[in-house]
């Protein structure tokens, strides 16, 4: 499968993970839409929040964004799934954007 966020994922290309867990990994966006722009994306190859079932895994991606936004100092930042091509998604495996540091 041709998914540039599983070939993350598999190392088969190289990336720097800030978090790991037995679900998700996190790495920093390749094009920064805010100061720090980070990427927390499932280890599994799920398309988007379209295929979920329930919010346990969101929960989770949502946990470990908190830890990074406290582990890089945060003082705030916006969380944001884009689901679909007409909600802005453009790599079809989940992922939730990290964004601040703004202050
Ligand atoms: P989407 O629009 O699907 O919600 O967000 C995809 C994000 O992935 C974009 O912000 C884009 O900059 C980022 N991205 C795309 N390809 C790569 C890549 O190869 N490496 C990293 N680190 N980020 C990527
Ligand atoms: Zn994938």
């Amino acid at each position: 499968m041709d998914c540039i966020f599983c070939k993350i994922v598999n190392k088969e290309i190289p990336a720097d993970f800030l978090f790991e867990s037995d679900k998700l990994v996190a790495f920093a966006d390749i094009k920064p839409k805010a100061p720090i722009h980070i990427l927390i994306v499932t280890k599994e190859h799920i398309v988007s929040i379209k295929e979920l079932q329930d919010a346990s895994l969101t929960a989770e991606m949502v946990m470990a964004a908190k830890k990074l936004a406290e582990e890089k100092k945060m003082e705030g930042y916006k969380l944001a799934f884009n689901v679909g091509r007409a909600g802005g998604q453009e790599v079809d495996h989940l992922h939730l954007h990290l964004m601040g540091g703004f202050n």
